[in-house]
């Protein structure tokens, strides 16, 4: 079998997503998804200078090829580049897993467990409706709930956002009771001050862990969190490779390994960060604010690893790209359940694109300071 086209396609819903398709010989056609929200024609251009390395490639080689893409161009390809590295190496496992007709957690191990649990973002535009939020998504049977540190109108002042952090986390608590699971997002707002803060005054509320309390360029400045909290830290969403987790999991800086499969490198980095994280006994709670190829291409490597706390599932399958997507992965009650179709296990119907354009002059949310600013949105 051979690697006849690799087309990266850009399409638009609630915003813009990457995804790429790979085609073969044999008429087999796997997808793919690359993770750098609001750099998607970037991705795509990285994707396009990959192609002449891998077109009559047989791509059940998915190992050889990663390190192809990896180390072909001879620099480094950064975080950007692995995104597109990502989603190729998804496109190829789905390509290999139909060619054996077996869905494709059974080439990662097979199942270690039956349903994969997940959490939802809850949100509201004031703190009784995110509770409000929190209540209805308990009620559709989650058993996590997660949600963003507060902020105001695009402004976000760090020392407010901790106070009233903690008392959103509180509410939140009593709305829910102990049994459901709450896991807020700092997304890297804080600096190390300010997040030992919110980290010591959340401590008694329980929180499953505190995600992102800090920025992700100096893994190091994880130490003095670490050494002053016993709340469970998450980290990794934006880390590629195993390189880049090394540091943070040989010196036990977080509790959860908050990989994203779209831009650490792929189902073949993945299991590989999945088995460094398993000497230092850490689980993987996986990054997932992405669409249908991320969820499935997630589910199979949660279902066949056995360090897995929590599946982020922002998107649950069916909330994004229907048409385009017409079979996602089964989801029930706050869980991801096997798929049984070869592959991935979700069917593609590229007459649907034009119904998805992308979206023109999209941009970030820009957060600014009190005093104009920037600040991390
Ligand atoms: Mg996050």
């Amino acid at each position: 079998m051979k690697i006849t086209s690799i087309r990266p396609i850009i399409v638009g819903d609630v915003r813009n997503f990457l995804f790429v398709i790979v085609e073969t010989d044999e008429g087999l056609c796997g997808l793919g998804e690359g993770g750098i929200t609001w750099r998607e024609s970037a991705m795509a251009g990285f994707i396009e200078a990959l192609r002449p390395s891998l077109l009559g490639q047989d791509p059940m080689r998915t190992e050889h090829l990663w390190q192809v893409m990896l180390r072909c161009g001879f620099f480094p390809p950064g975080r950007l580049g692995l995104a597109a590295i990502s989603a190729i190496d998804i496109a190829l496992w789905d390509i290999k897993a139909q060619a054996l007709a077996v869905p494709l957690y059974q080439l990662l191990g097979g199942r270690v467990r039956d349903r994969v649990v997940c959490y939802p973002h809850v949100a509201g535009p004031n703190p009784a409706s995110l509770v409000e939020d929190a209540r209805r998504k308990v009620a559709e049977q989650w058993r996590f709930v997660r949600f963003d540190l507060p902020c105001w109108n695009e402004v976000f002042e760090p020392r407010r956002a901790v106070r009233e952090g903690v008392e959103l986390f509180a509410a939140v608590r009593e709305a829910v009771g102990p049994e459901i699971e709450l896991v807020i997002d700092v997304h890297t707002r804080l600096d190390p001050a300010n997040a030992i803060l919110l980290c010591r005054e959340l401590e008694a509320h329980r929180p499953y862990f505190v995600e992102d309390p800090l920025r992700s360029e100096n893994p190091a400045s994880l130490r003095r969190l670490r050494e002053q909290t016993s709340v469970p830290i998450a980290m990794g969403e934006q880390h590629a490779t195993k390189w880049e987790f090394r540091e943070m999991i040989e010196n036990d800086w977080i509790d959860f390994a908050r990989v994203d499969l779209c831009i650490a490198g792929g189902i073949t980095e993945t299991m590989k960060i999945a088995g460094w994280c398993e000497t230092h006994y850490l689980p993987l709670a996986p990054h997932n604010p992405l669409g249908p190829v991320c969820t499935a291409a997630s589910l199979h490597v949660d279902l066949a690893i056995s360090n897995f706390a929590v599946q982020e599932c922002a998107r649950p399958p069916g909330a994004v790209l229907s048409e385009l997507f017409p079979e996602q992965v089964p989801f029930e009650r706050g869980h991801l359940l096997p798929p049984t179709r070869p592959g991935l296990g979700i069917t593609f119907d590229e007459s649907a694109i034009r119904r998805y354009p992308p979206i023109q002059d999209g941009d970030c949310p820009r957060f600014r300071r009190d005093d104009g600013a920037f600040t991390n949105w």
